[in-house]
């Protein structure tokens, strides 16, 4: 009976592989496809600057149009493109099209760009982001980086290196989903990120729980004494958003402020609602 039932978990187990298997394979090959036939997009997500109450930057953030199963999310396609490599390209296209866009329709703000850990890999990064940078002529105190902690783990000493000589040529550099994943204080004393963004889980449990408070609260703390900006992603409501501005965040990025959009209907500044919360003049938000 044992070996029987062994048996069948055994061909369900092997099933269940090929049709993730198939799957991934599935999105590679589209993916191919999608580069070649522009079905990725770039959404921009505002990020809010509580100083003066309006935007100040934007986030990249892919999307792909897939023709028959139509909006794609990152998440469901950056991994397969990182284990197959796709990301290099994916990657290189990103970058180009944000700076195309700074340089354009987004000139009056700061843009922030996401980048995998596995771009790093490629010894040609530091060097491409460089003359991209110069061929769209945007300075680079306006292009930012954003990493996750991953990139730190897998390759210590070469990672840091390479985001240090970013960084010398004025581009700024943010450490994404602070707090979650295997955080250590010690990069943030090895490496002198301009900008921390708190993970959103923290903000989204702040409510019903104590500790992701404290946590939000020490962060900011932590970031002020080392000279970085602090950012809280997730802010889905005027609590959390008047919470954190007076938790001593620089910047806020979330739903309520506004959601990634397309060029096309991109949000473009503060909404009433917020300017009269922030007591700032405001612009209603509109399209372009
Ligand atoms: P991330 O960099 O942490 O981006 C923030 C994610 O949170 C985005 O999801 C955004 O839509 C979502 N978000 C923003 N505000 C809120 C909110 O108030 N509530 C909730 N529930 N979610 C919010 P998205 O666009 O699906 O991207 C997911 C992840 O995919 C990103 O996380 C980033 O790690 C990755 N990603 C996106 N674009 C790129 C890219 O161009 N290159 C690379 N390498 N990774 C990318
Ligand atoms: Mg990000
Ligand atoms: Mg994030
Ligand atoms: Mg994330």
């Amino acid at each position: 009976e044992a070996k029987s039932r062994g048996r069948a978990t055994y061909c369900l187990f092997q099933d269940g592989m090929g049709d993730a298997m198939r799957k991934r394979r599935q999105i590679e090959e589209d993916l191919h496809v999608a580069i070649a036939d522009g079905e990725l997009e770039l959404y921009y997500q505002p990020r809010l600057d509580l100083e003066t109450g309006h935007i100040s930057s934007y986030e990249a953030l892919i999307r792909w149009h897939h023709p028959q199963k139509g909006l794609i999310s990152p998440g469901d396609f950056i991994p397969v493109a990182e284990n197959s490599g796709q990301i290099i390209q994916i990657g290189k296209w990103v970058l180009h099209t944000a700076l195309k866009d700074a340089a354009g329709p987004l000139a009056h703000a700061r843009i922030s760009v996401n980048v995998s850990p596995v771009q790093f890999r490629d010894t040609e990064f530091a060097e491409e982001v460089r003359q991209s940078l110069a061929a769209s002529g945007v300075p680079a105190e306006r292009l930012e980086l954003e990493i996750t902690e991953n990139l730190l783990i897998e390759d210590d000493e070469r990672a840091l290196s390479i985001l240090s000589s970013l960084k010398a040529t004025g581009i700024k550099i943010a450490l994404d989903d602070f707090g979650v994943g295997y955080s250590s204080l010690g990069y943030l004393s090895r490496f002198p990120f301009d900008t921390i963004k708190i993970d959103r889980s923290f903000i989204q449990q702040r409510g019903y729980n104590a500790n992701s408070q404290a946590i939000i609260d020490t962060v900011v703390r932590l970031g002020k004494a080392l000279n970085m900006s602090i950012v809280a992603e997730g802010v889905e409501d005027l609590d959390s958003l008047l919470f954190l501005r007076d938790s001593g965040c620089d910047e806020l990025q979330g739903f309520f402020i506004g959601r990634p959009e397309p060029l096309s209907r991109m949000v473009l500044d503060t909404s009433p609602e917020i300017a009269a919360a922030l007591a700032v003049p405001s612009t209603p938000v509109t399209s372009r």
